[in-house]
């Protein structure tokens, strides 16, 4: 069986199995239990399209998840199947951004990718934050100004309550000589976001209104 699983699909099904296990420690009603296992392999299920019967075999095991120790194994047996974010390399992501020319791209350790939607990193002495994903099959960057916020907020990428900052970019106008800024609260830490993302719709969006 080839890896099948996204990013944020593993976190979203991690998410459902916390609820579940919640179910259990909080209820003894047995039939209470039964239909919260169901709804939450029904709701795993369908966030794929579509599944081989081994691959849905294994996405089902959510509803065997009972405790603490069930739901670690199963999170591990499911990782194997994750598709990692490809790997980048440096110079294909300066290439996205050819006009910053000291541009310092982090480095991201190995056992990461599999956790990742994006690539996503702060330049604290320019005040701007660059993000790296792909949106249809294309490579694709975005930069912006970035400016932390003192107050945690819900970030439009993950959204979950965070330290946020405001991301602004600027985009063209109709016109040649006119532009349009555009700005979201986004995670100031985007390997937290990258583990909040249950979803790549909001991500897609977000990099799709930021583009113009
Ligand atoms: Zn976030």
């Amino acid at each position: 069986m080839d890896a099948f699983i996204r990013s944020d699909q593993y976190h979203y099904i991690k998410n459902q199995a916390h609820i579940l296990l919640n179910g259990h420690m909080t209820s003894n009603d047995s039939s209470v239990k039964q239909a919260l296992k169901s709804m939450t392999c029904e709701k795993v299920l369908e966030q794929f399209s579509k599944l081989t019967d081994d691959e849905a075999q294994l996405v089902a095991q959510v509803q065997e998840v009972q405790d603490e120790t069930d739901a670690i194994l199963y999170f591990s047996r499911l990782k194997q199947y994750v598709t990692p974010f490809p790997t980048l390399y440096e110079d294909q992501i300066k290439a996205l951004f050819p006009k910053a020319k000291k541009l310092k791209v982090p480095s991201i350790g190995e056992g990461d990718w599999k956790e990742m939607s994006y690539i996503g990193w702060n330049e604290p002495g320019t005040n701007r934050k660059y993000i790296v994903t792909y949106v249809d099959n294309e490579l694709i960057g975005i930069e912006g100004h970035y400016t932390t916020s003192r107050h945690k907020n819900i970030c439009t990428i993950c959204h979950e309550q965070e330290k946020v900052g405001l991301f602004t970019s600027t985009i063209k106008g109709k016109t040649s000589d006119e532009t349009i800024s555009r700005g979201n609260y986004i995670c100031h830490d985007s390997k937290k976001c990258n583990e909040n993302i249950q979803s790549r719709d909001n991500l897609e969006a977000f990099i799709k209104r930021m583009k113009g």
